[in-house]
Formats: structure tokens, C-alpha cells, sequence
């Protein structure tokens, strides 16, 4: 006997998706396909605890295909944050950059208004996802989104022609949740979150497969200004020589400004749209 080719059924198989950092049982997770355009509806419910946020972000390194929590996260200096940053203003490292740049996930408890009578789910997204929902709730615009009563359903067309385009959607009318159990279904979110294992970036980071940086330290001191002066030909060469230089600690916090800084922007943003 032999039988047709189905796609659908040997991709159940494989190949292996990225590996869930999250660990939440199937019926938990809102899946939002990778490999196929398609559109969701859903409702991000409120904050599940007192400090009022809905969605809790932490920050990944994928590394052989697998989510590793950023050490920087708990504070702590983290080698693949550090190389990022040094080398990814220089082109000549593009493929090694795009390898270990940190990338920032967020969770949020979601009904599935497609399916009113499931449980509460939990949805994980990057920035592209997350700024559009964060904006529309933050402007005031539709008031509070996340509300029960008069919250706001989201729409998402997410395209996939070789890569994923999303497009994100408010709902402008207000709605009742589909299933009103959902507020009383909402899993504690940084609950979720594992703790971050600083031991295994250190050893992923001595074993990484670089394809053209070289991670010596005596190769980097030494070749990083010089490569980088005549290949971008950029006047400011300062905040990379600086960078090189400056130590982990002052290299941590830097981050931290930078997030400051970001946080500061979209205050600032948001009381000018008022
Ligand atoms: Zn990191």
C-alpha cells in the first residue's frame, strides 16, 4: 500500500519548532501560527494581580533554536548582551548579530472570542504584537480595553509570504467579555516566567558557533576599533571604542538607562496625545 503526501498531518512531525520557554498545558496556550497567514480574535483580560499590569515581558536569546532567559533580566552581566552591543553597529558581523541579539516577549491572559466557551489563555508575543495593544490601551482612546464590561475585542491579520507581517486591530465599539468566567480564569503571569539559569548562558556563550567574530578578548581589544573605522566610515567612533572599554557593570545599568530612557519616550508620547 502507499498513500499521498499530506502536509498537514507530517507536519505534526516536525521540523521542531522552537522549544516553549513557557511550560502551560495545551489547552492554556493562544496559538498564533507562525507558518500560515490567518486572522485571531481575542480579548487581553485584565491584570491578574495588585501591581496592575497585564502583560509581563522577559527577554530571550535564541540560541541553537531555543529561548534562553537574558541574565540581564535579574540584573546580572550577560556575555551575548555585551557582544551584541559591541558589535552590532558593524556590518562586517550582521549574521553573528542577528545570532544573539536579546528579543523581548510578553505574556497576556487572553479569551478567545472565536470560542467563547474555552477557557482563559495565555498569549505570548514580541514587541510588533505587544506596542500596538500597550498603545491603544495607554492613549485612552477606546478607554480601558482590558475592561470586562466595556472592554475592546483585538483583531490580528497576521500575513506569512515568507515572512510574517501583522497587522492589529482594535475593535472601535465597546463589548462584554464573550465568556465572563474568563476574569476568573486569569493565570498569574510571572508565575510563568522560569528563573533565569546565568550557568548556562555562560557555557552556550564559550561554545557559540560565531561566523565571524572572534571572541578572544586580546582579537577583540585590538581588532574592533580598527575594523570598524574603515568599513562603516562612520564619523562618531566614540560610543563604540567606548563601549568596548566600559566594564560589565557600567555595561548593565547602560541597558537599563536605555530601557528608562525608552519608558521615558513613551510617557512623554502618551501626554502629548492628550
Ligand atoms: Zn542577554
Amino acid at each position: 500500500m502507499a498513500f499521498t503526501y499530506k502536509k498537514d498531518a507530517q507536519d505534526k512531525h516536525g521540523p521542531v519548532e522552537f522549544d516553549a520557554l513557557i511550560k502551560i498545558d495545551k489547552e492554556r496556550r493562544y496559538l498564533i501560527d507562525s507558518k500560515k497567514s490567518g486572522e485571531y480574535v481575542f480579548r487581553v483580560l485584565m491584570p491578574w494581580s495588585i501591581e496592575g499590569i497585564f502583560a509581563p515581558s522577559f527577554k530571550v536569546h535564541y540560541l541553537n533554536k531555543k529561548p534562553y532567559l537574558c541574565p540581564t533580566m535579574i540584573g546580572a552581566n550577560c556575555d551575548f548582551c555585551n557582544t551584541h552591543r559591541e558589535i552590532r553597529s558593524d556590518p562586517q558581523y550582521e549574521a553573528d548579530t542577528r545570532d544573539v541579539r536579546p528579543s523581548y516577549r510578553y505574556l497576556m491572559n487572553v479569551g478567545d472570542v472565536r470560542e467563547p466557551t474555552s477557557i482563559a489563555k495565555v498569549l505570548e508575543v514580541g514587541p510588533q504584537i505587544y506596542g500596538p495593544i500597550k498603545t491603544a490601551q495607554d492613549t485612552g482612546f477606546y478607554g480601558d480595553i482590558l475592561d470586562g464590561t466595556n472592554g475592546h475585542n483585538v483583531y490580528l491579520k497576521r500575513t506569512v509570504q515568507g515572512k510574517v507581517a501583522d497587522q492589529i486591530l482594535v475593535d472601535p465599539k465597546p463589548s462584554k467579555l464573550a465568556n465572563p468566567e474568563w476574569e476568573n480564569q486569569l493565570l498569574d503571569l510571572c508565575g510563568l516566567i522560569p528563573e533565569v539559569d546565568e550557568e548556562i548562558i555562560k557555557s552556550l556563550y564559550a561554545s557559540h558557533p560565531w561566523k565571524v567574530y572572534e571572541p578572544n578578548p586580546t582579537h577583540r581589544v585590538v581588532s574592533a576599533p580598527v575594523k570598524t573605522q574603515p568599513t562603516v566610515g562612520l564619523p562618531p567612533q566614540v560610543p563604540t571604542t567606548t563601549l568596548v572599554q566600559q566594564p560589565a557593570a557600567t555595561e548593565t545599568l547602560s541597558n537599563n538607562e536605555d530601557q528608562v530612557a525608552d519608558l521615558m519616550a513613551r510617557l512623554k508620547a502618551k501626554q502629548a496625545g492628550k
